[in-house]
C-alpha cells in the first residue's frame, strides 16, 4: 500500500451537506479532499428530490390537461410519453449535477476523487489503492432504499425509488408497498400517468407520523384520484403470476388474498450506507440500524470526526443535511456555537395538493399534555383556491392558548408547502396568531386565507 496522503480535511460523500462543506473548508484555507463513490449531488439531485419533483410536475400537467374542460379549455385525448418525461427529468438532473461539479472543480484547494471510502483506522480511510488521513473527517454518505424482507420480492424484479424513474413505459398496474411520502408521491404520479395503482400499507393510516384527520384527508384525495389503498395489510410474499404479472399475497384482518399487478414498487424505508464504511475501525459508534451516533454539534464518538445528513438518523431531508453543514461551518470555521436542538423541521409531501408540515402535531401535543387550540379551514373556503378550482384539502393550525403563538401546522392544499413556510416564519418570529389574522396580505393570494383561519378562535 502507498504511504498515506495527508489532508487538513476529508469529506466522504458529495451529498447535500458534504458538497457545500467541502468548498467552505477549502475556501477557509484547508487542503480538502472530497470522496464520492457515484455522483456529485447525492440522493437529492440524482435520485431524490430533483427527479421526483420534475416528474410530479409532468404528472400534474397530465392531470390539468384531463381537467381542461373544467376551465373551459377543450383538449383532445391525452397521451403520456414516459420516455419524454424521463428525458426531461434526466436533463434537469444533469444540469443540477454538472452545476455542483463545476462549483467544486472551481474551488482552489479542493480535490474531488471518485471512489468508495472505507475506514482503516482513526481518521484514516482507504479509497481504491490510496490511503488518506486528515485532522478532520466529515461523513455525509446518506442512505439507500431498504429492500423489504418479503419472500420472493427479489425474484420478481421489484422496483425501488430510483429504478422506477427509469421506466420507459407506463406500468399497466403498479403495486406500491408502503404508504410513506415516497410511496404516496409515486402512487399519485403513476396514476396520473395512466397506471392502475394499488398502495399496500401495513399501518392503519397513510403517513403514520401525521394526525389521523390529515392522513384521512390525504387518503380521500388519493382515492378520489382513483388510487386503490389497502390499509392494515401486510405483504407476505411475492411471486411471478406469468411473464408480465406479479402476484403479491397480503394478510389483512379478513385473512389472506392476492393482488396481481404488472409492477411492484418497494417504498418501505431507507437504510444508511454505513455497512461498507467500516465505522468501527475509526471508533465511530452506530445504532442498531447502522446510523452514526452524533451529539447535537454533530460530533461522533471519534475525535475529529463529524457526521451530517441522513446517515446520522433523524429527519431525512435535504434542508436538514444542508443545515447540518451550516452548523459545522458555524462551529468550526466561524467560532460559533450552533446545535441541532430547537431547529424547525418543516417538510412537504409533494402529492397534489401538497401537504406542508411544520412544528408539532395534535397527537404530539396530546402526548406532551400541552394545552392547545385548533384553527382549521377547508380549502373550499379559500377564495384563491376557488378561483383556481383547486379546493381539495384543509388547513389545521395548532396554537398555544396562553402565548397565542403557532405550535404547528398542516396545510393540505394547493401550494401547501409555500403556505406552511408563511406559518414557519411566524413561528420563528414568535408572532401571536392575532398578528397573522390582522396582517394585510395581498388579495387574492392563498396567504390571505390566513386572515380567516384564526377568526373562529376568538
Ligand atoms: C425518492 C426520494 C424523494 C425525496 N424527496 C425529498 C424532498 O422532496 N425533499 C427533501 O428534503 N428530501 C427528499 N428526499 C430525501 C433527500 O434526498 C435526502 O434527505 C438528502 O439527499 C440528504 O442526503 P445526505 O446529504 O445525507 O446524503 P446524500 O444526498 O444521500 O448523499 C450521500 C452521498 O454519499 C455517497 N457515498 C455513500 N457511501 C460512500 C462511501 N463509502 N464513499 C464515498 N461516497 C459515498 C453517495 O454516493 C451519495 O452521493 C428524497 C429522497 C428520495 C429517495
Amino acid at each position: 500500500m502507498n504511504a498515506p496522503m495527508h489532508y487538513d480535511a476529508i469529506v466522504v460523500g458529495a451529498g447535500q451537506g458534504g458538497g457545500p462543506l467541502s468548498t467552505a473548508l477549502a475556501r477557509s484555507g484547508r487542503r480538502t479532499l472530497l470522496v464520492e463513490r457515484e455522483h456529485v449531488g447525492g440522493t437529492c439531485i440524482n435520485e431524490g428530490c430533483t427527479p421526483t419533483k420534475t416528474m410530479v410536475a409532468s404528472a400534474r400537467v397530465a392531470y390539468l390537461a384531463r381537467r381542461g374542460a373544467d376551465y373551459g379549455v377543450e383538449t383532445g385525448p391525452i397521451r403520456l410519453n414516459l420516455a419524454k418525461v424521463r428525458e426531461r427529468k434526466r436533463a434537469i438532473v444533469e444540469s443540477f449535477r454538472s452545476g455542483s461539479e463545476r462549483r467544486i472543480g472551481a474551488t482552489e484547494g479542493l480535490e474531488l476523487v471518485f471512489g468508495e471510502a472505507r475506514f482503516v483506522g482513526p481518521r484514516t480511510l482507504a479509497v481504491g489503492d490510496r490511503t488518506v488521513t486528515a485532522e478532520l473527517v466529515f461523513i455525509n454518505i446518506g442512505c439507500r432504499p431498504a429492500p423489504p424482507d418479503i419472500p420472493g420480492l427479489d425474484q420478481v424484479g421489484a422496483l425501488d425509488s430510483t429504478t422506477i424513474m427509469e421506466l420507459d413505459a407506463v406500468p399497466e398496474h403498479l403495486m406500491v408497498l408502503g404508504g410513506g411520502y415516497i410511496g404516496i408521491e409515486f402512487a399519485q404520479m403513476f396514476r396520473r400517468f395512466g397506471s392502475k395503482v394499488t398502495v399496500i400499507q401495513r399501518g392503519a393510516q397513510l403517513l403514520p407520523q401525521e394526525d389521523d384527520d390529515i392522513a384521512g384527508a390525504v387518503l380521500a384525495i388519493l382515492r378520489e384520484d382513483g388510487v386503490d389503498v389497502v390499509l392494515e395489510a401486510q405483504a407476505r410474499c411475492a411471486e411471478r403470476a406469468d411473464d408480465t404479472h406479479v402476484r403479491v399475497v397480503i394478510h389483512e384482518s379478513g385473512g389472506e388474498r392476492a393482488i396481481v399487478g404488472t409492477h411492484v414498487l418497494a417504498a418501505t424505508g431507507r437504510i444508511p450506507n454505513t455497512d461498507r464504511l467500516n465505522p468501527k475501525a475509526a471508533g465511530l459508534e452506530t445504532d442498531a440500524r447502522g446510523f452514526i451516533r452524533v451529539n447535537e454539534r454533530l460530533e461522533t464518538t471519534a475525535a475529529g470526526v463529524y457526521a451530517l445528513g441522513d446517515v446520522k438518523g433523524g429527519p431525512a431531508f435535504t434542508h436538514i443535511s444542508y443545515d447540518d453543514y451550516r452548523i459545522i461551518r458555524a462551529n468550526l470555521l466561524e467560532g460559533g456555537h450552533r446545535t441541532t436542538s430547537d431547529r424547525p423541521v418543516p417538510y412537504t409531501v409533494f402529492m397534489d395538493p401538497q401537504l406542508g408540515r411544520v412544528g408539532l402535531t395534535e397527537r404530539e401535543l396530546k402526548k406532551q399534555g400541552r394545552a392547545y387550540r385548533v384553527a382549521s379551514q377547508p380549502m373550499s373556503h379559500v377564495a384563491r383556491a376557488l378561483e383556481l378550482d383547486e379546493t381539495r384539502g384543509t388547513m389545521k393550525i395548532l396554537v398555544d392558548p396562553e402565548t397565542r403563538q403557532v405550535l404547528g401546522a398542516a396545510i393540505l392544499g394547493i401550494e401547501g408547502g409555500e403556505m406552511m413556510a408563511v406559518l414557519q416564519l411566524a413561528m420563528m418570529g414568535n408572532l401571536p396568531y392575532d398578528r397573522i389574522r390582522d396582517a394585510v396580505f395581498a388579495h387574492p393570494t392563498l396567504a390571505e386565507s390566513l386572515n380567516n383561519v384564526f377568526v373562529a378562535l376568538d
